[in-house]
């Protein structure tokens, strides 16, 4: 069988190309998803009356057209928040961003952060995300937050990260408004452009795309997979045995398996080993009482400490009350855990170890465990893009490889940059590669930084 255009993978940016084609008007397209479902990384599963995602997902976005988008889909059947992040350290609450309220700390550690601070110098020339980190922020916010919740989100030596994807990802400083709130005693949240999001109030962050997959569904084939790319003849081996030959592919899934999964040899498949990944665990825990009503409004908290093994942990019953079977009774946290050969944890204890480092950082109360009456694990091999020291020099040998071959690889693994990696980034990436394809007009949010 032929098509014009085949998409592989029917998460974000599979379904923002396929959005766009149809929209345009053209139907001589397909897109095979190996799962039972559609959404990806953005996925949600409804379990024993839980609804959990895959890690805490929020939407921010930055484009008019997926806004659009989301509100057919939704049908506004939604709820708006506003982003409340927590650092969870030293057995306290200590409002995001870390370093603008470090006034909250013990007076010895707070004067550790503030010292640092004096001696910073964000115009040194730095080579790494760790050297920079130093640099910016001194080596006391360094020690207690940055160098070691970063560790915990990438699971990589902070030495092999470049710096160049920063930009608005971390919230850099403003010593004068670090001491000003310290010593006017002030709380300070603010960071950031847009604070509010939105989250269905069915399905999950899963709801978003299921909806958005309705108006493409005639176009999506589920439960295969593609296992063989073939660009000498520009021809896909499926799962199911069959062969599916193409003018044009967009590829969603790893950049790395696809070239691994292909013909093409010598420097394509070299370059693959410059791409780094890590692994996460989601946890979900869904605990049989109510929410205490000083945290309903809070969203996630960043766990710097080596005491967990989580990073983040999200309190995402309070995002929909959907997200449990009764509100009134139940609350849900999900706890993500990173991993890598660098940090390494085991799918059958990661739940225990969880729970465990929730009472060690005294999260929860030891009597709070017995009361957990549902409890979900989501292994996640391939969930952060690393900007390793080398990403960029691998991209540009693989992606005009793959242009050349009429292979369009996009996403947040299809082209592996984190800092357009997000739902919103996914998405447009598929709209805007369709319009690269039909009509020559530039792409922009792939190159984003
Ligand atoms: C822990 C975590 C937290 C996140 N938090 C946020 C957040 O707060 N806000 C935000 O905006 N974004 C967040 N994201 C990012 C978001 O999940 C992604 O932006 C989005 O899902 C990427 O879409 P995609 O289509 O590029 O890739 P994916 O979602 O990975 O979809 C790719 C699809 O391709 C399919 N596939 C792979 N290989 C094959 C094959 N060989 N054959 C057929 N199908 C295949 C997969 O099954 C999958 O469905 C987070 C991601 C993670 C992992």
């Amino acid at each position: 069988m032929h098509k014009k255009i085949i998409i592989i993978g029917a998460g974000p940016t599979g379904l923002g190309a396929a959005h766009r084609l149809k929209e345009k008007g053209i139907t001589d397209f397909v897109v095979l998803e190996r799962n039972d479902h559609v959404a990806g990384l953005s996925a949600s599963f409804q379990r024993q009356g839980y609804t959990v995602d895959i890690g805490g997902h929020v939407l921010f976005s930055h484009y008019a057209y997926f806004d659009e988008v989301i509100e057919k889909a939704l049908g506004g059947q939604y709820l708006q928040h506003q982003r409340e992040a927590w650092v969870w350290i030293l057995n306290r609450f200590v409002p995001y961003p870390f370093q603008n309220n470090i006034k909250d700390l013990p007076p010895e550690v707070m004067w550790e952060c503030v010292e640092g601070l004096l001696d910073a110098d964000p115009t040194m020339p730095t080579n790494n995300f760790d050297e920079w980190i130093t640099a910016v922020f001194g080596a006391g916010i360094a020690k207690h937050f940055m160098r070691p919740y970063n560790f915990k989100v990438w699971a990589q030596p902070l030495k092999d990260m470049a710096k160049s994807w920063i930009a608005e990802r971390v919230s850099v400083i403003d010593t004068r408004r670090v001491l000003r709130n310290i010593i006017l005693n002030q709380s300070d949240s603010s960071w950031g452009p847009n604070n509010m999001f939105k989250f269905p109030l069915f399905g999950g962050t899963g709801g978003i795309f299921e909806g958005i997959s309705k108006g493409v569904n005639d176009f999506i084939r589920l439960n295969v997979s593609v296992t063989q790319t073939h660009t000498a003849t520009k021809t896909l081996t499926l799962s199911t045995g069959e062969t599916l030959t193409y003018d044009q592919l967009i590829n969603t899934s790893p950049l790395d398996q696809l070239v691994l999964n292909s013909d093409l040899d010598g420097v394509g498949k070299d370059a693959t080993k410059d791409l780094v990944h890590s692994g996460g665990y989601s946890v979900g825990l869904g605990f049989n009482r109510q929410l205490e009503a000083d945290k309903r409004t809070k969203c996630w908290n960043y766990f710097p400490e080596t005491n967990s093994p989580f990073y983040r942990v999200t309190y995402l019953s309070n995002y929909s009350p959907n997200m449990v079977p009764d509100i009134a009774k139940q609350f849900l946290l999900m706890c993500e855990t990173s991993y890598s050969e660098h940090k390494q944890h085991s799918a059958s204890t990661i739940i225990d170890e969880t729970i465990q480092g929730l009472v060690n950082s005294q999260f929860i109360k030891p009597e709070d465990v017995p009361l957990i009456e549902f409890k979900d694990l989501i292994d996640i091999p391939y969930s952060y893009p690393v900007p390793s020291l080398n990403r960029d020099k691998a991209l540009e040998t693989l992606m005009p490889l793959l242009q050349s071959h009429s292979i369009f690889s996009r996403g947040r693994f299809g082209q592996w940059r984190y800092e357009a990696g997000n739902m919103d980034h996914s998405f447009m990436q598929g709209v805007e590669v369709v319009d690269y394809l039909l009509d020559e007009k530039p792409e922009e949010t792939r190159f984003k930084n």
